[in-house]
């Protein structure tokens, strides 16, 4: 069974980082390397503020996938 979590947007298998299907490279750290289906999403909004980015390593405000899809 394959559905995509959200239409249109791809995750960073480096970091997570959840971006639009057409972004060449990830803003966040530059990988090239993406994942197209995740589980659970978490809001970095203030990385500097949240316990939870700098637990996860979080650097960038922006939308994460908690857990990647292998296809
Ligand atoms: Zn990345």
């Amino acid at each position: 069974m394959k559905k995509k979590t959200l239409s249109g947007y791809k995750a960073c298998r480096q970091c997570k980082y959840i971006m639009p299907q057409d972004a060449k490279q990830c803003p966040n750290c530059g990988s090239e390397d993406f994942a197209g289906q995740w589980r659970g999403m978490i809001a970095v909004i203030d990385p500097e503020k949240s316990c939870l980015a700098k637990r996860l390593g979080l650097g960038k405000p922006g939308i994460y996938a908690l857990e990647l899809v292998e296809e």
